[in-house]
């Protein structure tokens, strides 16, 4: 059986002694008899958990958004963002703090269902509709992407290029690189706008709100809906909390949601996708990347022809230049 490691040891004497062993206010030489092999940077990881577990909750969220600096909402355009947005912005509204919202679109760019495929009457694309979503809520709505080192912004599809590899559910590096670096910048340059811990005389606090739901697959049914985000939160400038407003909701509740809203909902749920994210999403069902090739061919296409250039398949189980033979098949079919 794998065992959890303790802050990146797997030693017995970690991964036995669990944190509840650990007495508390210990010195570097405390450590240094409690478990000789650690290193400074072992230790500085472990006292930095203790104090991250040791600050103090929020009070119940439900009826205390107020009680953070900035909600800030992420919204990819798809029906759970859109959800989770009527969420935070009717109680934020009815607290009177919409001024706290912000809802950010990390754009995929070259990934996403973009302007040039005509899904719907005054279609412009993915980020244009979540910045419509924002807009019908009132809220400020801020768009950011991965940059590279020198300053460029990469889309997806050109990261993959530069990789040579596409991502997958065991490297998931799309998420952290496209959407959680790119978010957590903007999170510092909201806690520096309102002057940052010094103005306020505590550290910042962030309230991010995301759409997972644990309807969605295994991995997601066991997220917590509520928690400290100890990666982006620092002890002494920002604690950020991470909110899953949604994580119960079913399918239908989801929809329901959106259509008492009246906001209008990204297109290619109307041509039959389940899902709304990238248009072929390494972790896409079959089915619904099958639909997406029929509904964007030149992506697919696209997709193929990287695949080829990198030596490298989309998944695992299927290519997108077997998708491509598949479609061009049916077409063939269709004109013999
Ligand atoms: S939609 Fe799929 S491919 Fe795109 S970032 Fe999310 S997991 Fe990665």
């Amino acid at each position: 059986m794998a065992r959890a490691t303790v802050d990146g040891c797997d030693r017995p004497c970690c991964t036995t002694k669990r944190l509840a062993d650990i007495p508390p206010a210990l010195t570097n030489d405390d450590w240094a008899s409690y478990a000789p092999h650690l290193t400074k940077a072992h230790i500085r990881a472990i006292l930095r958990r203790v104090a991250l577990e040791a600050l103090p909750l929020p009070p119940q969220l439900a009826d205390d958004l107020a009680w953070f600096d900035w909600i800030i909402v992420n919204i990819s355009g798809g029906k759970d963002s859109q959800a989770i947005l009527d969420v935070v912005a009717t109680e934020a509204r009815r607290l009177g703090i919409l001024d706290r919202v912000v809802a950010v679109h990390a754009d995929l760019r070259d990934s996403e269902w973009d302007e040039t495929i005509p899904l719907a009457k005054d279609w412009k694309g993915t980020a244009d509709l979540a910045g419509r979503h924002a807009a019908a809520y009132g809220v400020r709505f801020i768009v950011v992407s991965r940059r590279t080192k020198d300053g460029k912004r990469q889309g997806l599809l050109e990261q993959i290029e530069e990789r040579g590899m596409f991502p997958s559910s065991a490297a998931r590096y799309c998420t952290s690189d496209q959407k959680r670096a790119p978010v957590r910048a903007l999170i510092t340059k909201l806690v520096d706008e309102l002057g940052g811990p010094k103005s306020l005389g505590r550290p910042v606090r962030v309230l991010n709100v995301m759409g997972m739901r644990g309807a969605e697959s295994c991995g997601r049914q066991k997220l917590k809906p509520f928690e400290l985000d100890h990666g982006a939160t620092s002890l002494t400038t920002r604690h950020v909390w991470r909110w899953l407003p949604i994580h119960s909701w079913t399918d239908e509740q989801v929809w329901d949601r959106i259509k008492a809203s009246g906001v209008p909902y990204h297109p290619v749920y109307d041509h039959g996708l389940t899902r709304a994210s990238c248009a072929f999403c390494v972790l896409a069902s079959p089915c619904d990347l099958r639909k997406a090739t029929r509904l964007w061919p030149a992506k697919a296409r696209e997709v193929a022809a990287l695949e080829g250039r990198i030596g490298h398949r989309l998944r695992v189980d299927l290519s997108a230049q077997q998708l491509v033979d598949e479609l061009d098949a049916e077409l063939a079919m269709r004109s013999a």
